[in-house]
């Protein structure tokens, strides 16, 4: 069920996801070689309880880290840890949440680390470009397919590969909400878009095919083409003149 949010609702998802936001943004401080995914979630963790809110990933299915940091062919999910360590080169996919006053904040960057390989630079602008264009298909009388054209659409002319199995939500009380929000999928499509329906669009966007499978940690999702991929994610709320971003730092 697609539950739509009032005024005062919309108001405490802001605070929420501008607390996502500055721990995301706070993470960008540590992307440098040598650096340990672990103490990049440490980071995180702080930030998110020092601003009096909850890092929602924490447990959540038993996750054991406070965000999820993939690295290189890493898609999402991917576990803090003490043994994995930046290089010169690195791409980072880091996932931050924060749950507040009842609601949920939920976005994602991928962070560069010294010199990136000029086709990954690409794959990174380009996928933060799809988001913008899904972003801006988000509009009242819209469908959630014009979302997940706008995207799919956008990234294949360059042949990179949309990762299916894994797709955006709707967000508020709950992290996980109504309805899916696919990064593929066809014009005028799904659930129409209303005005107070607050989601997370959330490209994950492969290099080299759309291939991807989960690590024997039952979490950590990586392509199967062992090739880089590329996640950005922001909250919006469909307002009567179309999406605003609610995950700003
Ligand atoms: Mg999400």
């Amino acid at each position: 069920m697609i539950t739509l949010k009032n005024a005062s609702e919309i108001k405490k998802m802001e605070e929420a996801c501008k607390i996502s936001a500055q721990a995301l943004a706070h993470a960008g401080n540590f992307m440098q070689e040598g650096i340990s995914t672990y103490e990049i979630d440490h980071e995180i963790h702080k930030f998110i309880v020092g601003a009096g809110a909850k890092p929602n990933f924490l447990g959540l299915y038993g996750f054991p880290g406070s965000a999820c940091i993939s690295v290189n062919e890493e898609i999402i999910h991917g576990i803090p840890s003490k043994s994995k360590i930046l290089k010169n080169g690195d791409i980072v996919s880091v996932d931050t949440g924060a749950f507040y006053d009842g609601f949920n904040g939920d976005n994602a960057y991928t962070f560069m680390v010294g010199d990136v390989e000029e086709e990954i630079q690409l794959l990174l602008q380009r996928t933060q470009e799809s988001l913008m264009k899904g972003i801006a298909a988000a509009k009242p009388g819209n469908r959630i397919g014009d979302i997940s054209f706008a995207i799919q659409s956008y990234v294949e002319q360059f042949g990179y590969g949309v990762v299916k199995e894994y797709v955006g939500h709707g967000i508020g009380k709950k992290l996980h909400e109504d309805p899916e929000v696919p990064n593929y999928g066809k014009e005028g499509r799904g659930p129409r878009l209303a005005p107070g329906m607050t989601i997370a669009i959330e490209p994950m966007i492969n290099l080299s095919g759309e291939g991807c499978r989960q690590l024997s940690n039952g979490w950590t999702v990586v392509t199967t083409s062992g090739k880089a991929s590329a996640h950005f994610e922001h909250t919006i709320v469909i307002t009567n003149d179309g999406a605003r971003i609610l995950t700003q730092p």
